[in-house]
């Protein structure tokens, strides 16, 4: 749990008058209730007291409230126990985010609870690389054709998106996605427009990030670092002293385009020695033998070709982890991260190199940092994209959870 019971009794907030400071402090303590069961489930009345600092009664009133506002639901613990029982808060599986993360050939959709709860995955297949107001159209249609159902359960939050580009904070513009070739679109106010509902965007590996911080490989790591490596190179999103690092504008964690050797390949970007340009996929693939690249065939393959002596692929494993250790080793050296997290064939790489990658990195980087690193493979699967852009919807209704749901259009009415 990273909320301590400093922060949740309010200490610290500006002074201000009485009546506001009250509210103030109500707001903070709502978040920080709704937040604990957000990201660790089910807890008792009695846990949710322990782990804030707060008295049992003003525990009960705000489960009460966040349950009144459709958040949570409060249960009567199972079992028989000792003394008196103390009720069970979760989140409420009504309140949910629409994702969307759209891709090369499709654009898939979710609804995702609070608790990082994917109820429903759609993968709408298109026949060529969809435009932004495609997406719009395909996301209205799905949405048009669940909302009935969903608003009848609770009412949705807002929309979350994960999008393969450079996407601006402030507004959600698409800077540019290359690999879609889109530039300036405004996907975001397009779908708000549609949908009539808050619409938050970032990039899909600061996404990714995000997941993996709040229910992943990272989980509870207040300084984290993920590095993602598809088909069209690497990503990564960086938390630190608790929060994702964005930047001045949401561009932070470009860490494909670390340079790691000076004496390399020229990168998309026009740089020399670009990560992403050194260690790809499509090398890794090609002296696998494989055409097709999920995570498990891509392993499989290796650990075949590996265990035969193939000494080409040893050599360009070789190559790819002291180049990715360099990388690493950066990371290790400016955030001193707890965790680093890596995905797609970057995990792939890690696993099947067995100690080479941590070996090299405390080879590399600086005592004491060095000391507090580990480097895990990313996990949640085909969820982490859902999981990470309702992330960016709930990261908004967390800070104040009675504000976000007043503020929802009038048909997002309170449930309970
Ligand atoms: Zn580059």
């Amino acid at each position: 749990m990273r909320i301590s019971a400093a922060d949740a009794a309010g200490t610290g907030g500006a002074p201000t008058s009485l009546g506001s400071n009250l509210e103030n402090v109500r707001q903070h303590n709502l978040s920080t209730v709704l937040s604990l069961v957000h990201a660790n489930g089910a807890m008792s009345r009695a846990q949710l007291t322990r782990a804030t600092g707060l008295n049992r009664s003003t525990v009960a009133d705000l489960s009460a409230e966040l349950v009144g506002l459709g958040l949570a639901v409060e249960s009567e613990p199972v079992g028989s126990q000792i003394g008196r029982p103390s009720p069970v808060v979760e989140p409420s599986r009504g309140s949910v985010v629409i994702s969307v993360n759209p891709d090369l050939d499709a654009v898939e959709i979710g609804v995702i609870g609070l608790g990082g709860d994917v109820q429903r995955r759609v993968t709408y297949r298109t026949t060529r690389i969809p435009s932004a107001l495609e997406v719009v159209n395909v996301v209205s249609a799905v949405v048009a054709g669940m909302r009935d159902d969903l608003e009848s359960a609770g009412r949705i939050v807002g929309v979350g998106l994960a999008v393969p580009g450079i996407v601006r904070t402030s507004d959600g513009l698409v800077v540019d996605a290359p690999h879609l070739g889109w530039v300036g679109e405004p996907l975001s106010t397009l779908i708000g427009d549609a949908l009539g509902l808050p619409v938050f965007a970032a990039n899909d590996a600061q996404v990714g990030a995000s997941a993996q911080w709040v229910f992943g490989a990272g989980r509870n790591s207040a300084h984290m670092a993920y590095l993602y490596g598809g088909a069209s190179g690497i990503g990564g999103g960086l938390v630190a002293e608790g929060r994702l690092i964005t930047g001045t504008s949401g561009f932070a964690g470009q860490i494909g385009h670390m340079l790691v050797d000076s004496a390399g390949s020229r990168c998309d970007c026009g740089a020399i020695g670009c990560l992403e340009a050194q260690v790809t996929r499509r090398d890794l693939l090609e002296a696998a033998g494989v055409v097709a690249g999920d995570p498990v065939g891509l392993e499989a393959a290796l650990r075949t070709r590996l265990a035969a002596g193939d000494t080409r692929l040893t050599a360009l494993i070789d190559r790819q982890i002291r180049l990715l250790g360099v990388a690493l080793k950066n990371i290790v050296n400016l955030l001193n991260p707890g965790v680093i997290v890596l995905g797609g064939f970057l995990g792939v790489l890690l696993d099947v190199a067995a100690t080479a990658l941590p070996d090299r990195v405390a080879a590399l980087a600086i005592r004491g940092p060095r000391e507090d690193v580990m480097i895990r493979r990313a996990d949640l699967g085909a969820d982490l994209l859902h999981v990470g852009a309702a992330e960016l919807v709930f990261r908004e209704l967390l800070r104040d959870p009675a504000g976000y749901v007043a503020a929802l259009r009038p048909g997002g009415r309170a449930v309970g």
